[in-house]
């Protein structure tokens, strides 16, 4: 699953820990995103259903992400078939995001 941003969700370990139902998994990415981005989880928190799905379960930023909230406005498959892109939203994510970018790249690249 290609998130709107390029993300790779299919290979994101929340993502992953979601579908196993994995409280072990669940426990590691927590520990994972508190150390490599300083970010808070308690383990039952660590719950997502991926980007495009109906949204129910997303974790943290992506629950309130302009670049997802464009995506569905706009009925793209994702950024990197739009006609505006790539826009400000989008270069604001991926300076935080360099693995976004780089796969949103190979996206462009490939549809070219
Ligand atoms: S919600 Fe936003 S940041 Fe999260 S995967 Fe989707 S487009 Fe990327
Ligand atoms: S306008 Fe930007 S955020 Fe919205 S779909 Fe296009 S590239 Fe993505």
């Amino acid at each position: 699953m290609i998130a709107y941003c390029g993300l790779v969700c299919s290979s994101c370990p929340t993502f992953i820990a979601t579908k196993n139902d994995d409280d072990l998994a669940r426990k590691k990415t927590a520990a994972f995103l508190s150390e490599k981005y300083g970010l808070s989880f308690k383990t039952e928190e660590i719950n997502c259903d991926g980007c495009l799905s109906s949204g129910v379960r997303l974790i943290g930023y992506c629950n309130t992400c302009e670049v997802r909230k464009c995506g569905i406005t706009k009925s793209v498959e994702n950024c990197s078939v739009c006609n505006e892109r790539p826009c400000d939203k989008l270069n604001k994510f991926h300076e935080f995001s360099p693995d976004a970018k780089a796969s949103y790249e190979a996206l462009v690249r490939k549809n070219a």
